[in-house]
């Protein structure tokens, strides 16, 4: 037996009795006549004692040469410590050893196993398993665990199956790129690993599984940004005989269960913008609406003077900094400069201070008097002792930019709080964008999703004003949850898929299998899909979804610690029919 207790087990009440621990050497700590060891394992610390008078002295020299992260098992008999230490659970008892044994010795790991560590971010990947034992990313998988319990365990009760799908299949559209897989015995031919389970989870529905879910992992081949992973989870979900509204219910219902089981929150219910209000009061699909600084449009205020820069703006629009006017001129520059950059793209911006006695100072006095200034005030909201900024340009990167300079400042002025929660629903997005590379049409959510009542005729005249029944869940300035209701016969997924594009044979081709299915007695339905990865850093109040997953990829796609993606030989080529003759 390794073990009668984990290290985080002993307490007071077991002084007197023998045990035995097994662990990792934690720390040595040598006062020549006494020595301590602190051994560690998933549950805790604990001390271990070996001194002149009472341990023999063959195991105190031995004590005395364990090097960190040796594992051993440990055999004493536990005793009250002289001095406790309050910081820990164990502290108020220590292991005075009788015997040990060596489980396993341990070379000296690059990097200290502490919670502040001295380890980079590289070092920590490439020893990722080393890593683990640190705390802070030990705590972060169980957290994680305990959220995926909840949401099994909520999803169950509600009457939810978890389905496994399959992860050898053909491309679903999700709107990247398809990891492929060559497939040996079907020479030529490859199978796509799954952007999501979407047509399968469809499938169920048609096959009468009525409520599906599945944590499952889903596989994109994007471009490189920030805090993506090429492979990631979601909570993917899929209900029959229900509309936009029986959807939204079921999944604040997860959402309010979540935040009450993991953060102890009671949440009112979740408001709802449309797309057009989120992008309109925040210039963005995804806001923030744990602060204000709503966007205020000043077209009506700001272009019946000389000032040719608004005038010739499609959109003139400001924000408020509740206390801005505290900013020094050189501030303000700052700020300025920091719009101005190539990642946001402004081209200047114009700023008027409130002062406390009333009056208005604004950076185009030239061209605005008092009077002007109140109105701007009025509409962004603005009082004395605040800050008015404006961008102007064309409207959908105006609003971009002026999103981009709110999240900045709620940043800066601490307002972004992690232990907040303030979740909402965006609904009615538009059923297509325009891609403005190509001059194509896409469906802004998934080729599946439905359009409003009554507006399919509408796709044939104004494609970009179509809605559609698609929803996103949105927690903090993030989206971790989107959905639709989908089409769910045959005619309609047709004509959906002609107005993106397909002719009928590639839609034939690719998703034959859905539109067959749909003729025999497909029920409607509709779910929603939930990022894991991104939804549990969020309730764990950190910001990097990596610190959350147990071996992620670096920002190349690159696990440095198994070293992938590497080339295969070239007999493996050979026999998956790849061997390029060049
Ligand atoms: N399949 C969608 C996604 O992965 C979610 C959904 O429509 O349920 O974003």
């Amino acid at each position: 037996m390794y073990r009668s207790q984990t290290c985080g087990e002993l307490r007071s009440s077991h002084i007197g009795s023998e045990v035995s621990l097994s662990g990792w050497v934690h720390k040595v700590r040598d006062k020549g006549f006494v020595v301590w060891v602190d051994l560690r394992d998933r549950y805790g610390l604990t001390q271990l004692v070996f001194d002149d008078e009472r341990t023999q002295k063959e195991l105190l020299e031995k004590a005395r040469t364990l090097g960190r992260e040796t594992v051993i098992k440990a055999t004493g008999q536990v005793i009250e410590r002289a001095s406790k230490n309050p910081n820990i659970p164990t502290g108020d008892i220590e292991l005075l050893v009788s015997s040990i044994e060596i489980l396993n010795d341990s070379l000296v790991p690059p990097f200290t196993i502490e919670d502040d560590t001295d380890g980079g971010e590289d070092i920590r990947m490439k020893y990722r398993y080393l890593d683990i034992r640190r705390n802070p990313v030990k705590n972060n998988l169980i957290f994680r665990h305990k959220v995926a319990m909840e949401v099994r365990k909520h999803l169950s009760d509600q009457g939810f199956i978890e389905v496994e799908t399959p992860y050898l299949i053909k491309s679903t559209p999700e709107g990247a790129r398809d990891f492929v897989v060559p497939s040996r015995m079907n020479e030529g031919q490859f199978y796509a690993l799954p952007q999501s389970p979407q047509t399968f989870k469809q499938l169920l529905m048609v096959g009468g599984m009525d409520k599906y879910f599945q944590i499952v992992k889903c596989f994109r081949d994007e471009d490189l940004r920030a805090d993506r992973q090429p492979e990631f989870t979601q909570i993917d979900c899929e209900m029959a005989f229900v509309e936009q509204e029986d959807v939204l219910t079921a999944f604040e219902g997860l959402t309010k269960h979540l935040l009450k089981e993991i953060k102890g929150l009671d949440v009112a219910d979740f408001p709802r913008v449309t797309y057009d209000e989120a992008m309109k009061r925040y210039g963005n699909d995804k806001p923030d609406i744990r602060f204000g600084m709503e966007f205020g449009e000043l077209n009506d205020v700001a272009q019946h003077k000389e000032f040719n820069v608004f005038n010739s703006a499609e959109l003139v629009v400001g924000i408020a900094v509740p206390g801005g006017n505290s900013y020094t001129r050189k501030e303000i520059d700052k700020l300025i400069d920091w719009v101005k950059r190539p990642q946001v793209g402004a081209k200047g911006m114009v700023y008027c201070r409130c002062n406390e006695d009333g009056s208005y100072k604004s950076s185009v006095d030239k061209f605005y008097d008092q009077n002007d200034l109140t109105k701007w005030a009025a509409v962004t909201g603005a009082k004395s002792g605040d800050l008015i900024l404006v961008l102007s340009g064309k409207e959908h990167e105006t609003r971009t930019q002026l999103s981009a300079l709110r999240m900045e400042l709620a940043e800066r002025m601490g307002l972004r709080k992690p232990d907040e929660f303030a979740p909402l629903w965006v609904v009615d997005f538009p059923l297509l964008e325009l891609d403005e590379e190509t001059g194509h049409y896409h469906a802004m959510h998934h080729p599946f999703t439905s359009p409003k009542p009554g507006q399919l005729a509408l796709l044939d005249t104004d494609p970009a004003a179509v809605r559609a029944n698609a929803y996103d869940l949105v927690l903090n300035g993030n989206e971790i949850g989107g959905g639709s209701i989908r089409i769910h016969d045959k005619k309609t997924q047709e004509i959906m898929f002609k107005h993106l594009g397909f002719t009928p044979e590639e839609a034939k081709a690719q998703f034959g299998f859905l539109m067959d299915a749909f003729q025999y007695g497909a029920p409607p339905h509709g779910g929603i899909a939930f990022g894991l990865d991104r939804l549990v850093s969020i309730l764990g109040g950190q910001e990097t979804i990596r610190d959350f997953i147990a071996f992620p990829k670096n920002n190349s796609g690159r696990d440095v610690m198994i070293d992938a993606p590497s080339p295969i030989d070239d007999e493996q080529l050979k026999e998956l029919n790849l061997k390029l003759d060049l």
